[in-house]
């Protein structure tokens, strides 16, 4: 049975785990040092509810409140991982300033979103509670996890909460 695509972009303030993310998940490693303005494309093929994925994870070097939302993320997408660290305020707020424009941008209702809390292993210096990540999620009709990259937890949750999400919306790309 042929298997079905998926392309998946992980997008987020820089240095909020982004490529560790992707990395841990494809290639079950933690990297401590990726270089911050690579932009890769990762493939990895995975079987879920006797489905088999061939999932592109496209990494982006990240954005900030003054980015443009780059067009091309706008189309060919099944859906997008907005990841924010919990102990960044600052991530915290940019997600949802690239939630706004992704929605400008792609044009429809609903778009196959998680939203992801990562570096949970770093609870002291912990910022935004789970709470108002469960929020944001629920006011946005997302899905939402908290991970740490570094200790490998829920990582894989979180790849497979994105691909439940675009299975719930049939794995259409979003019309623009
Ligand atoms: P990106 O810019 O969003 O791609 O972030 P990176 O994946 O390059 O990670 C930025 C920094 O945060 C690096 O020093 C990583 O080692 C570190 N990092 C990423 N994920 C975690 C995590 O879950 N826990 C901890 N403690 N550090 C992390
Ligand atoms: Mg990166």
């Amino acid at each position: 049975m042929p298997s079905k695509q998926r392309k998946i972009a992980m997008m987020g303030y820089r240095s909020v785990g982004k490529s560790s993310l992707i990395i841990q998940f494809v290639e079950g490693q933690f990297v401590d040092s990726y270089d911050p303005t690579i932009e890769n494309t990762f493939t990895k093929y995975i079987r879920l509810n006797s489905t088999e994925y061939e999932v592109k994870l496209v990494d982006t070097a990240g954005q900030d409140e003054y980015s443009i939302f780059p067009l091309q993320y706008s189309m060919d997408f099944h859906g997008y991982v907005l990841v924010y660290s919990i102990t960044s305020s600052k991530s915290f707020q940019i997600v949802q300033i690239i939630y706004d424009k992704l929605l400008d941008m792609v044009g429809k209702i609903h778009v196959p979103i998680v939203l992801v809390g990562n570096k949970t292993d770093l609870h002291l210096e912990r910022k935004i509670s789970t709470e108002e990540g469960k929020r944001l999620a629920e006011k946005w009709k997302a899905a939402f996890v908290e991970t740490s990259a570094k200790r490998n937890e829920s990582v894989t949750d979180m790849f497979h909460a994105i691909l439940s999400e675009i299975e719930r919306s049939d794995g259409h790309i979003p019309d623009k």
